[in-house]
């Protein structure tokens, strides 16, 4: 429920359990449009499956989605990665938050099964939104030696991020409309190769790039494909 009026919000936080006093440690700027905030509790009783979400009330009548990135029970440490896209009260909220704040945060939420363990091959592709599930997926990946690949599709300020968080096995693309040409979709590498034929693909970020890249994988391959848009281009929330 991106929007509702405040009345409902309010009544809902009133009746919710919250993980409240929950102190921000950290806010890094990894650049001029993607933070890093840390949170520092007690998540020691919580399940984070890869792809578990925040959501965030904004501001009165909006509530915004926000994947948590990395977690350390052990030092009680939560992250997020938000782009800072300065189009919205989500993103402008994220921007405000500073190291000291004290907030009391919804529960970490997964409706979706992202990460499909039996999976030999997964590629996972998304934009500046997708890094903290690109971030969540790594240890997991590696650990159960999975074949991976991440396809990353970023404004040019960001392409030394995903070096950056540690991520590995990256393909950074620019935002210039390739994943929504029908003809240089078809002409992927990964569409050449026999390997990636019965892969699993988890796509999120822009929705409009996701559902032209799942179209392609469908055109090209026998692949399983797991979509969740992230944003629209001129809707509020998702
Ligand atoms: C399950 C889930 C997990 C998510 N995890 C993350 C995350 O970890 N980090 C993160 O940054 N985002 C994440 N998102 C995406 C984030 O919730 C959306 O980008 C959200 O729309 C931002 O809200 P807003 O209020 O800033 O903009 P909105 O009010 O929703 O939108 C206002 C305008 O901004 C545009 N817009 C929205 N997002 C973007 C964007 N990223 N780039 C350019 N234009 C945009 C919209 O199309 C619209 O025109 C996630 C979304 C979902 C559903």
């Amino acid at each position: 429920m991106p929007s509702a009026p405040k009345w409902l919000f309010d009544a809902v936080d009133l009746i919710i359990t919250k993980l409240s006093s929950i102190t921000i440690s950290n806010v890094q700027l990894l650049s001029a449009s993607l933070k890093r905030i840390s949170f520092a509790g007690d998540f020691s009783k919580i399940n984070f499956p890869v792809g578990a979400y925040i959501d965030f009330r904004v501001n009165a009548t909006d509530a915004r989605r926000y994947t948590v990135s990395n977690v350390d029970i052990e030092k009680g440490i939560l992250e997020i990665i938000v782009h800072l896209h300065g189009n919205g009260p989500g993103s402008n909220f994220m921007n405000g938050l500073r190291a000291g704040d004290v907030v009391d945060l919804n529960r970490p939420r997964s409706e979706r099964n992202y990460y499909a363990k039996s999976a030999e091959r997964l590629l996972i592709f998304g934009d500046e939104t997708s890094l903290g599930l690109a971030c969540a997926f790594l240890p997991e990946l590696k650990k159960k030696k999975h074949q991976f690949l991440y396809y990353l599709e970023l404004d040019e300020e960001n392409w030394n991020i995903p070096e950056q968080l540690g991520l590995e096995n990256f393909v950074v693309f620019p935002k210039n409309g390739y994943f929504k040409n029908e003809t240089w979709l078809d002409q992927l590498a990964i569409f050449q190769s026999k390997a990636w034929q019965e892969a699993h693909y988890v796509l999120t970020g822009n929705a409009s790039s996701a559902q032209a890249f799942k179209k392609a994988i469908k055109r090209n391959t026998k692949g399983k494909v797991f979509l969740h848009g992230y944003w629209l281009a001129g809707k509020k929330g998702l």
